[in-house]
């Protein structure tokens, strides 16, 4: 049982043969999916647990005050996006953050004026939103029992990534979601630049770095899941380019390729070529 893998097949749903790509991790190379190109990690059942509970921290996923300005104006940015989406006031959008980790997300739809609430599995980022005075169910979606059609948002961020069964996870949404309703989802992107160039340099890769990352995305395999589980996609964007990690080499190499990078930005986003991807799906 300890040595199984916890991904045993593609999480997509496709029957189609795993085989191994030229991603070489230290648990093995990542598989590639032929039919949806997915991209999943051999790492085992007791070594993925292990990894989830290093990153359930009551800090949440926030290590600067710098990274955390950026992601609030991140988070900000979405919330406008779904209240375009919906076609009305924050008061009356009822909104359910998956995965809300310490709440940074959920407490910036609280203060827009979102009737917003959270579940989370990790028990002490989520008693640290809790604390925060945020409404918040310790356990997994299903645990949480919601019932059907009370959401006008579901929001997946740094999800998807980490789940065995995303076909289930999606019905479960599907069914908790109003007719009309918006779920939005943020994983990386493996059709990327920076997947391309850095291969298994890049961290998000990286178990190591990211506890529990182990099924990889790209826009056809996203697609794909939504329909399967009876969402349309209605958009995907993409954007970011990476190419070294800081301390990885050496600083004037690190100097260029940011400034590099930053030029790749803008073409990136027009051709789907970043490597943080936003959907928007729909019940359909
Ligand atoms: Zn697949």
């Amino acid at each position: 049982m300890s040595n199984s893998r916890y991904l045993e097949s593609c999480p997509i749903g496709c029957t189609a043969a795993l085989v191994p790509s030229d991603i070489v991790l230290s648990e093995g190379a990542l598989l590639y999916c032929q039919e949806c190109g997915q991209l999943i990690s051999q790492c085992g059942v007791e070594r993925y647990w292990q990894s989830m509970q290093e990153f359930d921290d009551p800090r949440g996923t926030l290590p600067t005050a710098d990274s955390g300005e950026r992601r609030s104006r991140q988070n900000r940015k979405r919330l406008g996006k779904i209240l375009l989406l919906l076609e009305k006031p924050a008061q009356e959008i009822s909104l359910l953050d998956v995965g809300c980790s310490s709440g940074a997300f959920l407490s910036t739809a609280a203060a827009l004026g979102f009737r917003a609430q959270g579940v989370e599995p990790a028990a002490k980022a989520a008693q640290s939103a809790i604390q925060t005075g945020l409404r918040v169910h310790i356990g997994t979606l299903h645990e949480a029992r919601f019932p059907a059609q009370h959401f006008d948002a579901v929001t997946l961020f740094e999800v998807i990534e980490h789940i065995k069964d995303t076909i289930t996870l999606l019905n479960e949404c599907h069914r908790i979601m109003r007719p009309g309703g918006v779920l939005m989802i943020g994983t990386g992107n493996t059709d990327s630049w920076t997947a391309a160039f850095m291969k298994s340099r890049w961290r998000y890769f990286q178990i190591n770095h990211h506890g529990g990352h182990v099924s990889f995305f790209n826009p056809y395999s996203l697609r794909l899941l939504a329909a399967r589980a009876g969402f349309t996609l209605e958009a995907v964007e993409t954007r970011n380019v990476h190419f070294y990690e800081k301390g990885d080499v050496a600083p004037a190499l690190y100097r260029t390729a940011k400034i590099v990078t930053e030029l790749l930005n803008f073409p990136a986003q027009l051709l789907g070529k970043g490597q943080d991807m936003l959907a928007v799906l729909r019940p359909g």
